[in-house]
């Protein structure tokens, strides 16, 4: 069975992706070895979802069975009205509904009609929950490409972009990676306030977004001294990118800024149960961090940003 490639990405923009790509479902030995550095480096921090299922990243086939292709989606999430009127900062990312089932839902609804077409192919779908490593397939097919602040850098959206993608066995004409990079710039790694950007890969023990987020631990007190304005993530790194200048706004009405996120009192979380601010925050990467942590990150804000 082979794929029509320009149907399958006729397929993608009907469900409303910004851009497809496929490529072969293997990985490269070098990147490989990249990731098995940074895990030995212990960069990937509390995440130890990381440490496991390394063999299932390696090796696409162990998640499907005859793994051939991977069809790589993006979706733009660059909103198109930001908070004005806050002395703190909510990453981009989180602006809109939560992305999960949101891309899950257009990577299904796109499977479908792959299905239609090819009632014998067996597929998957991925976006962000899977040993899948998103990032390099999605620059093999040629959807752009890896920057030193460790984001996907495409073309036309810079790296505001949620990644999706489908496994399938069949196989298709493959996309050939883009010929673009960072070149002489580090901007990124220049405006990093905590240093977590190296050639080795991102550091999320440093990193702010990770602790503002992902970690279940209190922020350590030498990143806490670092921390400004960022209530929940930090976009810094990807501000500061020239390839993220001029981004067009996003089209998905669902990824628009969300009425809850952009009236949050941080002061008055503690006045709410848990159960109240899942009931205000439902359906928004709030919830990822939930209450007690976004009190405390609010907590180490810097004073005049509180
Ligand atoms: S998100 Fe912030 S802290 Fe993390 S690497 Fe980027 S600039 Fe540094
Ligand atoms: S800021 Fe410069 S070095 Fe960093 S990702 Fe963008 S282009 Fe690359």
């Amino acid at each position: 069975m082979r794929l029509d490639a320009a149907y399958v990405k006729h397929l993608a923009a009907v469900a409303g992706f910004s851009s497809c790509g496929i490529s072969k479902a293997g990985v490269s030995s070098s990147h490989v070895e990249f990731l098995n550095n940074w895990l030995k480096s212990g960069f990937n921090a509390g995440m130890r979802y990381m440490q496991e299922n390394v063999s299932l990243r390696e090796n696409p086939a162990l998640l499907l069975e005859n793994a051939k292709s991977v069809i790589s989606v993006v979706l733009n999430y660059f909103p198109a009205e930001q908070p004005t009127d806050k002395n703190f900062v909510i990453s981009k990312y989180a602006l809109g509904q939560d992305y999960h089932d949101l891309m899950k839902s257009k990577l299904q609804n796109m499977l479908d009609e792959i299905i239609k077409k090819y009632p014998e192919i067996r597929a998957r779908v991925f976006t962000d929950t899977a040993p899948v490593l998103e990032r390099y397939f999605a620059m093999s097919s040629g959807l752009g490409y890896i920057g030193k602040n460790t984001c996907l850098i495409t073309p036309h959206s810079g790296s505001w972009v949620f990644i999706g993608e489908i496994i399938c066995d069949a196989e298709s004409d493959y996309d050939s990676p883009v010929l673009i990079n960072c070149g002489n710039c580090t901007r990124c790694v220049d405006a990093c306030p905590v240093g977590a950007l190296s050639e080795k890969g991102l550091n999320a023990n440093k990193c702010i977004s990770y602790h503002t987020i992902e970690s279940k631990e209190k922020t350590p007190s030498g990143i806490a001294e670092k921390v400004t304005n960022q209530l929940f993530g930090c976009d810094i790194c990807q501000d500061v990118c020239p390839h993220n200048k001029n981004t067009k706004y996003s089209t998905c009405d669902e990824l628009q800024l969300h009425n809850a996120v952009q009236n949050i009192v941080p002061e008055d979380l503690t006045e709410i149960s848990n159960r109240e601010f899942n009931r205000r925050f439902k359906g928004t990467s709030l919830l990822r961090a939930g209450r007690k942590k976004i009190i405390e990150n609010f907590q180490n804000l810097k004073t005049e940003n509180r």
